[in-house]
């Protein structure tokens, strides 16, 4: 068993093609950072919608809960992606720090567009996977914070 500690950080820093338009968005500073760690990489939207895919975004619903839409077919993603991030954690359950992509409506920490039913922007917050990892009590950064 490895003594190392352990990191989850988005695929798409880590160099993966992840992304919904089939690029990544390598942070190779993130990837320095945390050499001396077990780098566990994260993706929960890859494995549900597939890549390339159609963009998506936090959406306040009526019920004032906050729902994961896809942009043009306007689903409503939010159950399936969950079930990627819930069933993620439960394999990584010693993980306790996790540096996110910024931005991203899964990844995103304090730093996500959060719109309202007529996709308009109304604040900026967490991604699903960012916000579910932190009421777990990970510590969660974005890449422009590891320097
Ligand atoms: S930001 Fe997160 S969900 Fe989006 S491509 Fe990167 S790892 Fe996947």
């Amino acid at each position: 068993m490895s003594l190392r500690k352990k990191v989850i950080i988005s695929a798409c820093l880590l160099g993966r093609a992840c992304r919904y338009d089939g690029k990544s968005k390598p942070a190779l500073h993130v990837s320095e950072y945390y050499k001396s760690y077990d780098i566990i990489p994260f993706c929960p939207e890859e494995p549900v919608l597939g890549t390339p895919r159609e963009r998506i975004s936090v959406v306040k619903m009526a019920d004032d809960a906050l729902h994961v839409i896809t942009d043009s077919s306007n689903r409503d993603i939010t159950k399936h992606l969950k079930f990627e991030i819930l069933s993620f954690l439960k394999e990584h359950n010693d993980v306790k720090e996790a540096v996110l992509k910024s931005k991203s409506p899964s990844c995103g920490f304090k730093s996500t567009p959060i719109l309202n039913i007529k996709k308009e922007q109304i604040a900026i917050g967490n991604g699903i996977a960012a916000q579910i990892f932190s009421d777990r009590g990970l510590h969660v950064k974005s890449e422009l914070e590891v320097d």
